[in-house]
């Protein structure tokens, strides 16, 4: 089983992310934190990906599909992956053929991620150092711009399934189960 999960910063894709993971055993992912890893080295590469983070940007398109190829590669996703944070471009999309069965997008609003991202803390904020309020507002901004097309392309191959994720936890998780299940039979 391979799932991408899409939505802004906020809309709770590292958390049903987790669920589901326990839920289908399959493997989860988010390139968000194979970068903050990266970012943590002492090396002219983490250095370089530390200052785009910090600064709300994406990382260039060749680096990002270079690692989360060489990621998917190894012998624990060759079955399935439940992938959070990618991708996030229409070139990332279209690079990445990977015989996905479903795009969840997880549609908050703005305003609400806003709010999220102002009370996350502890666990949930992950000890980020990327979450300012000028990095949050340009993440919203490029998704608008840049993840929206992926959206567009997802549908277009009858993959996107998008899901309100202004509900509880519980509900969002439940009718991603639901969904899956549909589209199985
Ligand atoms: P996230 O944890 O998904 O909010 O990602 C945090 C940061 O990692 C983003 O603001 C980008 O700088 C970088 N990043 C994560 N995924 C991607 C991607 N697919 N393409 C480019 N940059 C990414």
């Amino acid at each position: 089983m391979k799932i991408l999960l899409i939505g802004i910063q906020g809309a709770g894709k590292s958390t049903q992310g987790k669920l589901l993971s326990e839920k289908l055993h399959v493997p989860y992912l988010s390139t968000g934190h194979i970068f903050r890893d990266i970012a943590k080295e002492h090396t002219p590469l983490g250095r370089y990906i530390k200052e785009i983070m910090n600064s709300g940007f994406l990382i260039p398109d060749s680096k990002t599909l270079k690692i989360v190829s060489e990621y998917l590669h190894r012998p624990e996703y060759e079955k399935g992956y439940i992938l959070d944070g990618f991708p996030r471009t229409l070139h990332q999309a279209e690079e990445f053929e990977n015989g996905i069965d479903h795009a969840f997008y997880l549609e908050v609003s703005d305003k609400e991620a806003l709010w999220r991202l102002s009370y996350r803390e502890g666990e949930e904020a992950d000890g980020r150092e990327d979450e300012t309020l000028k990095a949050i507002r340009k993440r919203i901004e490029l998704f608008h711009e840049h993840t929206k097309p992926v959206l567009e392309h997802y549908r277009h191959h009858r993959k996107l399934i998008t899901i309100n994720g202004e509900q509880t936890i519980e509900k969002i998780h439940n009718e991603i189960m639901e969904k899956i299940k549909q589209e199985g039979k």
